[in-house]
């Protein structure tokens, strides 16, 4: 390709500008990607991997509780904060070298630094200009506080205390407010959770919100329904976190300089092939806001190199995407809930099962799952499999393969189950 300084260009290393990069460097192009930040993006650097190491690490004290039942005698536990936040940094940088290498391998230029865009075909970057054929916007999202709140951090910040908080206000009932406040609770914050509607999780099963409420007050966090940001300033905290949504991260990008629009909520608008504006502009990920899940960014990134370097047009399938929320219990979910399912179906059947996980029979532990299916009445498709409690995640990510493949409750049940685990009640639910 002659003209151009590289056949592409991405702005942003995360999972899915990486995929997209090393796909399509694998399908010849010249390939250069510009970061900022860190090279792994908010999954990496500071969201899902660094956020599940913390959540094993909030995990132990109820181990270690239990154990007792099960005949260890646990010296009382000691927790330090700073040696688990030390051990995660060195995972994180051992995975931000693990990026760099396949960028390398792949034959990828990596520049750390900021990109802009100066048209269609040209961005700023490092002091200088770099043209491409291709540009792809992969630069995610970030932490959105409401104007006006009180003082407080966001999960960006709090990955890196200095010290366990002794009392957080965690404001929010989505994904981040619910995770972070079951790791500041295990870890032994004293967690005050303020959630502005009247049930945590929007958009869940009506029956898993309410589930996952009431675990999450059981295992000691004072949850308030109904709670407003103004109220955060009223209670006795040594921290308020914010984990109030997240929105693009596309200030001075130099969008208009290469006509790419924003959408109404402030995402980059893009066509089912990823494509933002006439010239050879496109996104993909989170600063998008399609779902913004990392999965999803990768499969958009692969879609997008198959597009336009690997000359096999893809669109991305967003239908029944799963998903999970790793509080404590985790929840986990593919397909519609009843709610959504009603709204789309003249009749349902609904298969529930609420119960107390074995290892607790020893325990004692107040600890409930609850499993869901939403089934159409008339083809018998399972439209929606829902779990809360223990492996949740490991179990609704095979389910999410039956759903997909548009199995029935016939189907459903005749698998036969895999005694004694939790997951067999979804292939024996009868009522
Ligand atoms: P979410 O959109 O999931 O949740 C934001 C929460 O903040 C909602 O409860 C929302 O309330 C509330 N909120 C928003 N604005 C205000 C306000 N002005 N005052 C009070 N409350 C407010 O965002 P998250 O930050 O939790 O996560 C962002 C996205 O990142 C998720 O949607 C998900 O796609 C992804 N993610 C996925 C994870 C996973 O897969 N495990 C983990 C973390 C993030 P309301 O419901 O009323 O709007």
């Amino acid at each position: 390709m002659t003209g151009f300084d590289f056949d592409l260009f991405v702005i942003g290393a995360g999972s899915g500008g990486v995929r997209a990069a090393r796909m399509s460097a694998g399908f010849g192009a010249r390939v250069a990607i510009a970061e900022e930040s860190r090279v792994g993006g908010t999954c990496v650097i500071r969201g899902c991997i660094p956020k599940k190491l913390l959540a094993y690490a909030a995990h132990y004290r109820e181990d270690f509780e239990d154990a007792a039942a099960y005949g260890w005698r646990v010296p009382e536990p000691v927790f330090d904060w700073p040696a688990l936040i030390a051990n995660k940094d060195r995972e994180i940088d051992r995975l931000n070298g693990v990026y760099k290498s396949l960028l390398k391998n792949s034959s990828v230029e990596l520049i750390e630094s900021r990109a802009t865009l100066l048209d269609g075909h040209t961005v700023a970057v490092a002091g200088r200009r770099v043209t491409a054929r291709v540009i792809l916007l992969a630069v995610g999202a970030w932490p959105e506080v409401p104007p006006g709140a009180p003082p407080g951090i966001t999960s960006n910040e709090a990955f890196h205390l200095p010290a366990l908080p002794e009392r957080i206000v965690v404001v929010g009932g989505g994904y981040v407010a619910c995770e972070f406040a079951s790791i500041f609770n295990g870890l032994g914050s004293k967690v005050i959770q303020l959630y502005r509607g009247e049930q945590i999780l929007r958009g869940f099963d009506g029956d898993v919100r309410a589930h996952l409420a009431g675990e999450l007050r059981k295992s000691g966090i004072d949850l308030r329904l109904g709670a407003t940001i103004a109220d955060a300033s009223g209670i006795d905290a040594d921290l308020i976190m914010y984990a109030t949504g997240r929105r693009p991260r596309i200030e001075g990008l130099g969008l208009e300089a290469a006509g790419v629009r924003v959408n109404k909520q402030g995402a980059i608008a893009v066509d089912q092939f990823s494509r933002a504006s006439a010239d050879e502009v496109y996104a993909i990920g989170d600063c998008t806001d399609r779902v913004n899940l990392t999965p999803v960014a990768i499969r958009e990134g692969a879609a997008f190199a198959d597009t336009v370097f690997g000359g096999r047009p893809t669109p991305v399938d967003h239908e029944t995407i799963p998903s999970a929320v790793f509080s404590n219990p985790p929840v986990a979910a593919v397909g519609l809930g009843e709610e959504a399912a009603r709204a789309r179906f003249p009749a349902l059947d609904i298969y529930k099962s609420v119960f107390r996980p074995m290892k607790h029979t020893l325990t004692g532990r107040d600890r409930k799952t609850l499993m869901k299916l939403v089934v159409d009445r008339s083809s018998q498709r399972v439209l929606g499999a829902h779990m809360v409690g223990e492996d949740a995640p490991e179990i609704i990510q095979m389910a999410a393969i039956a759903v997909k493949l548009g199995a029935t409750k016939p189907d459903f049940d005749r698998a036969m189950a895999i005694h004694p685990t939790a997951a067999e009640e979804f292939v024996l639910m009868r009522k």
